[in-house]
């Protein structure tokens, strides 16, 4: 998979897509990243990427110009399956939305700033739009690596089979069951009996117990299939 960010912030992301998982997906070749600085596709000396906005109010809004030559410039070399603007009122980012993600082959990632983007990016080259939750951040570097993680620890090949995100939460439109490890026992607190037991039928069996009864707790409407 290859993933194109553009952002006039470069620097917010190259930390958190350099360590742990994805930096081993990305040195296995398994997903290939590319971050570009929107700041190199202005049109004048100053590199302007952002103007006042027409009619007047707080705030810059990021122009239009340096968005579409960076978009162009990366469709000349190969098509995208799909071009997401980060934002408050997109789509909101589910595991089911992160796995249909994973699957695709190029995407590209428009982190906003500012007030946001040219209403024109949105209306003409965007193909969706992704919101991580309902509060607003400063900018969609931070949204774009949260996605990135979400999607690339997808991609089959990245996760061992001890680390399987099959059994995270949400996969299975439940949450995941507690975890424990050494020691076995810690000022009086004790690990459950069944998971020391060896006995790997009975251990599932009470994942999936522990997993159903705090989905139900928690999140009930997973179980109603109610949530998305
Ligand atoms: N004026 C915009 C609004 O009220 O919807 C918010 C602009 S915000 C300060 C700047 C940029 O951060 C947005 O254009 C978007 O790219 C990104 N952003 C902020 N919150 C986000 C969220 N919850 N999900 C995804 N992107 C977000």
């Amino acid at each position: 998979m290859r993933i194109d960010i553009i952002s006039v912030l470069p620097e917010l992301l190259h930390s958190p897509l350099n360590w742990s998982i994805i930096k081993r997906a990305r040195d296995k070749g398994l997903v290939e990243i590319n971050i570009h600085n929107l700041h190199d596709y202005a049109t004048d000396r100053y590199r302007s990427v952002d103007d006042y906005a027409f009619g007047g109010g707080a705030g810059m809004v990021m122009m239009i110009e340096p968005v579409f030559r960076v978009i162009e410039e990366l469709k000349k070399e190969r098509e995208y399956d799909d071009i997401i603007y980060t934002s408050p009122d997109g789509e909101k980012l589910t595991q089911k939305k992160a796995n249909a993600l994973s699957l695709k082959k190029n995407i590209i990632i428009l982190a906003g700033h500012y007030k946001g983007v040219d209403q024109r990016i949105r209306d003409y080259l965007v193909t969706s739009e992704i919101s991580i939750g309902d509060y607003v951040l400063s900018g969609g570097e931070l949204p774009a690596a949260v996605i990135v993680d979400a999607v690339v620890r997808l991609i089959p090949g990245v996760l061992g089979d001890e680390q399987s995100a099959l059994s995270d939460s949400f996969q299975d439109d439940l949450l995941a069951p507690p975890v424990y490890t050494r020691p076995a026992e810690f000022m009086g607190w004790k690990v459950p009996d069944v998971l020391l037991s060896g006995h790997s039928a009975n251990i599932e069996k009470w994942r999936h117990e522990q997993s159903v009864e705090r989905t139900g707790k928690l999140r009930p409407g997973l179980l109603e299939s109610e949530e998305e």
